[in-house]
Order: C-alpha cells, then structure tokens, then sequence
C-alpha cells in the first residue's frame, strides 16, 4: 500500500518541481473525487511552500458520463457562464494549476463520438482564452496522475483490485523517481539538467529537417520550423517562474512545419483517445496533411480526431525520448499519455507549443501560422519510437547528423 510518506514526497515534488509555487500565489488543483488524499496532501504542502490560497476543483468521470448520455444536444452545447467565468479568475489572479489525472480507460466507449465533440467544441470555442493562456505558459501548470481501480485493472488485468491498484501506485511512483529512502526533488533537479543538455545540443544543430526510419516502417520525413526551439524537462512561465509541466517527463520535443511532413508513420502503442483505444495504426503524410490512414481498432475514433478541426489531421509536436528510459524499462503500458508518451518518441496530431518557436508567445496567431505553427482545439500525442529507430537530423548545408541508433540518442 502507498504511505502517507509516500504521498507526502508526491506532493511535495508536485508543488517545488513541478509548479514550484510563489510566495503567495494562489493554486488550483483539478482533483479526480478518487484522489482527494493526494489533493489534500498538495493542499498542505502548497500552503507549507507559502501559497496564498489554494482552491480545488472537484470532477467525477462517471458524472460526466451521465452528462453526455442524458443532456440533449443544445445542453450538450450550453457552456455555463459560471464555468467560463472561473477560468478569467484564475488567469486574472496568476494562479498555478495542477491537474491530477486518474482516468477510467473505456469509460467512455459506449457514448456516442458525436455527443462529445459537440461538447468538447462549444467548450473550447468558449474557453480558448484559458487554453492559449496555458498552453503559452502564462503561469506555471503541471499535470500528475494518481490510480484509479478501472485504470489498475486495465494495467494489470491478471491481479486482484486492491493488488493492482497498488502495483499502479508503485509504477507511478517508480517513474517519477519518488522512492522510501530517496530524495525526489533533489533527482529530478539532477534528471532535468539532463534535458537540458539534450536541448542545449538539438538547438545548436538546429536542424532543418529529422528523418525517422524503423523495421516497423515508419519512414517519416518532419520538416522543422525556422527557427524552432527544443524545450523539455523544465521551462520559464510567462510570470517568470521556472517549472515542470509533467511528472514524469523525459522528452525533449519541438514545432514540426505544419505544412512539412512527408511519408509514414506506425504507431507503436494503442492511443487512448475520448475513452476508446486506437490501436495498431499509421498515418501516411503528405506536405504536412493526413493523406491516408488505417487502424485495426477504433479506426472511426481515430477518422473524428482526424476531422475534429483543420489542424488536427496535421502535427504539432515532434518529441524525443531514448528507448531506454525508466518507464520503457518497466515495460508497462499504463493506457495513460502522461506516462506512455515518456516511454518512446512520440508526435502529437493538433496544436504547436509556441515556446517551441522564437518569438512565440508574441507573435500574432496568424502571423505564427506563416512560419508553419499548427492551430488546432486538438492537442494528442501518439508513440511511434521503437528500439530500432533510426534519427538523421539534416543541418541548414545539407550534413546529415545521426541522433538516434537503435532506438537511443547517441549523444
Ligand atoms: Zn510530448
Ligand atoms: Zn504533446
């Protein structure tokens, strides 16, 4: 069973690495109901750390299910003024935020795509101040997970409930370095610093184009922006405060050209999308644009991601990782993005980061989508690296640089 130790260090290592909260800033943390001891634990270590206030906000996965299965469609659109209203409040007070993520894989299955995209839409139609605000790192936010019994069922299927919510805890822990006799903050200080390196060296190359190649037959060609910039590990808010937006991480990634992209790619993990999981599937790209693709599961899920908006059928993100890193060698799909995007490179089909482009966060949207930043209400993240993958990066006089050998940066 996790301790309270445990959950301690958790929090801890949320709250001074991962929003590394202000004096007197305030924090919201997006709790799952299942999770109100981590909450509660981030709640007293935040205001141990000198929070102002700290204000969750409470969510239950079976209660949005009812929502779509009930709510006629013009509810399904209706998006509370006192929801929107909320999210100025805590842009307007420079609150950090922290997301707990505990999902229930499948919950979702038997309701219909249609239902939640028009949910989804009116929603970020009406709160897309809130998503560029965060996504252009106005103020520190950060994303954990904690178990859930559905989710350490569909991880560990073969264990009994209370058994394999446990090994899940384990897991989480072990991936983010968080152990009894250990010290977290001071490992992942060390852990981020090696991130940087890697970004350090990527941006001194700065590429104009990668080429990914492995047995599986991916044979991908990602043009990247002029002037991008490979982030990862830690990053500087708007508000000037140094963070890390995921725990665990261990990827370096930056701004594919919208409109550069050529060839295939083969997924290498099932993408758990809306409640359902793609699986075994490839996308084949032609100047940036989704031109073919196929799955052997949940192909109409992976069609409505494709169709959701003009950006969602191009990427916006292009992301490092070695193969060997702490969570691919548990070798453990957790059916979680969080922790199966850290174990392998991944795309991600939807909007760019702006911090991934010089000037980003203040050049204008239209201006940012001439220099090949994708737009889009999607950001989703899919895994393609395997332990034979093969990097060439292409310099701006035609050299080709190897990165990538069997699956591992060679620097
Ligand atoms: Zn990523
Ligand atoms: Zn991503």
């Amino acid at each position: 069973m996790i301790t309270n130790e445990l959950l301690k260090k958790y929090a801890c290592l949320a709250v001074k690495i991962g929003i590394n909260i202000q004096k007197d800033q305030m924090l919201v943390v997006n709790s799952p109901i299942e999770c109100k001891e981590l909450a509660r634990e981030i709640t007293e270590a935040a205001y141990k750390a000198g929070a102002k206030r700290v204000i969750i906000r409470w969510s239950d996965e079976i209660v949005n299910k009812l929502f779509y299965t009930y709510a006629n469609d013009e509810t399904l659109q209706e998006v509370p003024d006192y929801l929107v209203d909320q999210l100025k409040y805590i842009v307007e007070k420079n609150a950090a935020v922290i997301s707990i993520s505990a999902p229930t894989p499948g919950l979702f299955k038997d309701i219909d795509g249609r239902k939640m995209s028009l949910a989804g839409k009116a929603m970020s139609e009406k709160t897309n101040f809130y998503r560029k605000h965060m996504m252009a790192d106005g103020a520190q936010w950060l994303v954990i997970a904690a178990p859930t019994y559905a989710w350490a069922n569909k991880v560990f299927p073969d264990l009994k409930k209370e058994e394999a919510f446990d090994k899940l805890w384990e897991a989480i822990l072990k991936a983010c370095r968080v152990t009894e006799d250990g010290d977290a903050v001071k490992e992942w200080e060390d852990h981020m610093e090696k991130i940087a390196r890697y970004n350090r060296v990527l941006n001194e190359y700065n590429f104009t184009t990668l080429e990914f190649k492995n047995s599986l037959g991916t044979n991908l060609s990602v043009k990247l922006v002029k002037n991008h910039i490979w982030g990862g590990g830690g990053e500087k808010a708007q508000n000037g405060v140094f963070f890390a937006p995921n725990i665990p991480t261990e990827e370096t990634f930056t701004m594919p050209d919208r409109n550069g992209v050529n060839g295939k790619v083969v997924a290498t993990m099932p993408l758990n999308y809306m409640g359902k999981l793609i699986e075994n599937f490839s996308l084949e790209f032609e100047n940036g644009k989704v031109v073919a693709y196929k799955a052997e599961k949940e192909e109409s899920t992976l069609k409505k991601l494709l169709e959701t908006d003009e950006g969602s059928n191009r990427l916006g993100e292009v992301a490092l990782i070695s193969h060997n890193s702490p969570i691919s060698n548990m070798n453990i799909l957790f059916y979680n993005t969080l922790f199966d995007e850290n174990a392998s490179c991944h795309l991600a089909l939807g909007n760019a980061y702006t911090m991934n482009i010089k000037d980003g966060n203040t050049l204008s949207e239209e201006e940012l989508i001439k220099r090949g930043y994708n737009k889009s209400c999607e950001h989703v993240d899919f895994m393609f690296g395997s332990s034979d993958m093969e990097i060439v990066g292409i310099k701006e006089n035609g050299e080709k640089v190897q990165i990538f050998k069997n699956g591992n940066f060679v620097f």
